[in-house]
């Protein structure tokens, strides 16, 4: 590290974690084709005055299609400023800066007043407080009627090899089956638009195919440093594990609308 400041081994994890996403154009599995299929069941809805939030955003992947293919305000939402600065920065380049803006925020407390979107998109990301907690924390900020489009790990069979299950066990539990999160939805106080699961390509060729080359990179970045060689392991591990075990396990894309 350049600067002599103590670090707690979480701030040093977050900036190698940044550091290892910030250079891909995905930082979780999706596709422009897989976005603008679950917004074609909620897109007409929205006009020039709507306000849309992309909540755990990343560098913008989807945040920029959603702005380019609705007149809607977006704002992305991400824990980490070096990803909404690159999104703003990308914004910018763009010309849809006037419509699309990345805000440094955390999706606990997302920075909206009660009932003033018109839509809350979330790709890859509402594991990190869970599905029915960002569900139920969210609805509030939600006009009636609007509607909510997030992406979840759910399972695609009733019954797994345990390899596959203790995996996700200690990746994330919160992992369900498609009813059971449909049912998660439903309680949630939303009436569910739509469910698909995304294609294999979003994980394989948009999500972990970048990857690699990446991986080269980022440990010729950071030689002789132990926690980057784990950061690095553990993604080859998770790619390896979805390359043998991708029949019972994938994003599901889950669209509602809030009951009024
Ligand atoms: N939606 C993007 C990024 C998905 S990765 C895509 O699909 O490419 C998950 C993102 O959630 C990361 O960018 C991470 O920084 C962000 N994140 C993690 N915890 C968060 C929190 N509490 N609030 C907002 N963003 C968070």
């Amino acid at each position: 590290m350049e600067n002599n400041e103590p670090k707690t081994i979480h701030e040093f994890d977050f900036e190698l974690i940044c550091d290892y996403f910030s250079t891909l154009e995905r930082q979780g599995p999706g596709s422009r084709e897989a976005t603008l299929r679950a917004l074609g069941f909620v897109g007409e809805s929205l006009t020039a005055q709507s306000l849309v939030a992309d909540l755990g955003c990343g560098t913008g992947g989807q945040t920029v299609t959603l702005a380019q293919n609705t007149a809607a305000r977006i704002v992305g939402i991400d824990l980490f400023a070096k990803f909404t600065d690159k999104l703003n920065a990308n914004a910018r380049k763009l010309g849809l800066n006037d419509r699309l803006t990345a805000q440094t925020a955390s999706m606990d407390n997302p920075p909206f007043a009660p009932e003033s979107l018109d839509g809350i998109w979330c790709e890859g990301a509402i594991y990190n407080i869970g599905f029915e907690r960002g569900l139920r924390e969210w609805r509030p900020l939600l006009k009636p009627h609007a509607f909510v489009a997030a992406t979840e790990a759910s399972w695609f069979t009733d019954e797994r090899p345990a390899a596959v299950e203790a995996f996700w066990h200690e990746a994330y539990a919160g992992i369900d089956t498609i009813p059971n999160k449909i049912a998660q939805m439903q309680r949630c106080g939303y009436a569910l638009t739509a469910a698909f699961a995304l294609p294999e390509t979003c994980w394989t060729d948009n999500f972990y195919a970048p990857q690699a080359k990446a991986q080269r990179l980022f440990l010729e970045r950071h030689p002789h440093n132990a926690t980057a060689r784990e950061l690095v392991a553990n993604q080859r591990r998770e790619a390896d594990m979805y390359a043998r075990y991708h029949r019972y396990y994938g994003y599901v894309f889950y669209i509602g609308r809030k009951t009024a």
